[in-house]
């Protein structure tokens, strides 16, 4: 006899969900979605979920919940409304939440879910579009081992690499310590990379001595913004998104307040903000986050 199919409502289909809820269907499961965009929900039924017309319909039966919505009022409003996810889910059910929230919004609206009987994890995620279509998505899981534990198979099935970061809201945390890292070490290579240029240093020269040396870091070697070195980089293709400008300024802003919040001094962090809000303003916020070589440089 095989095993019964588990039920999952993914709550979210946008550029994230839709691609994550079709790896979803591809490994068995038995995919109920719902968006809020009739457009997304027909989506959804085109990779072989079931669309359903409200977000009740799509919580019944399911004994896992993933959601992939834009900010922490999305989510508050998906789960803490009034015929929200808590009220209206099975008791005992596991909640994954994937977007990228704040740490205080992500442990408030787990408390709420562990004072009703429902299990939450914040799993915030990198790897973009094209690590939601092709299943290799990394999670940073916030929440209790058991329920860390009871996610394998579901976040197994739209990633590769899975860490349990600690309680509730560490998953957030990680990501936005990871992405303000992140956005620093691009701002950080794309200067150096603008320099060289100036001082007549071919791209090339520079990459082969400092993807060995001592700057080393993965913008540098496996996203390098000056085009040329890395052929598959977002640099080679006129900085077509990758992960947009305008993604990083919002992961920036949430890092920024909650440095804010909690006494971190985050100059580099704050300065990055700054850089990048200037790049958006500039009309560049949907291009790749390494386009800020063109920004700094006056190029665009
Ligand atoms: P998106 O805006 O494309 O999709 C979000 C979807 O949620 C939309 O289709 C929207 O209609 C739907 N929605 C909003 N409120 C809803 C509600 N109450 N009920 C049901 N549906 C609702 O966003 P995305 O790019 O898919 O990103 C999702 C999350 O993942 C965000 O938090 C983002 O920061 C994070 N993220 C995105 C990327 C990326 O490259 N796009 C990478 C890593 C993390």
């Amino acid at each position: 006899m095989s095993a019964p199919v588990s039920a999952v409502a993914f709550i979210g289909l946008g550029n994230m969900g839709l691609p994550m809820a079709g790896n979803l269907v591809k490994a068995g499961f038995a995919v109920q979605g719902y968006d809020v965009f009739d457009a997304a929900r027909a989506a959804l039924a085109a990779v072989g979920g079931a669309a359903c017309d409200s977000l009740a319909e799509a919580l019944e039966a399911a004994d896992v919940v993933v959601t992939a919505l834009p900010a922490a009022a999305h989510v508050r409003e998906a789960y803490l409304g009034d015929a929200g996810i808590v009220a209206s889910s099975r008791p005992g059910a596991l909640f994954i939440d994937c977007s990228t929230i704040d740490v205080d919004t992500a442990r408030a609206v787990a408390a709420h879910a562990g004072a009703e009987g429902r299990r939450m994890l914040d799993a915030p995620m990198s790897g973009g579009v094209g690590g939601a279509a092709a299943g290799t998505l990394t999670f940073m899981v916030g929440g209790a081992a058991d329920a860390f534990e009871a996610a394998q198979p579901t976040l197994g099935a739209m990633g590769r690499t899975i860490l349990h970061a600690g309680p509730s809201g560490a998953g957030c945390a990680a990501k936005l310590c990871n992405n303000m890292m992140l956005a620093i070490q691009m701002i950080a290579v794309s200067e150096g990379f603008n320099l060289a240029e100036k001082l007549g240093l071919s791209a090339e020269a520079l990459y082969a001595i400092s993807s060995t040396a001592t700057a080393r870091c993965w913008s540098l070697n496996d996203y390098c913004p000056a085009p040329g070195p890395v052929p598959s980089a977002p640099s080679n293709r006129n900085y077509a998104p990758g992960f947009a400008a305008e993604l990083m300024l919002k992961d920036l802003r949430i890092a920024m307040q909650a440095a804010q919040g909690a006494g971190a001094v985050t100059p580099l962090g704050a300065q990055a903000t700054q850089i990048y809000a200037m790049m958006a303003a500039a009309g560049h916020g949907g291009d790749d986050f390494s386009g800020v070589i063109r920004f700094l440089d006056g190029k665009t």
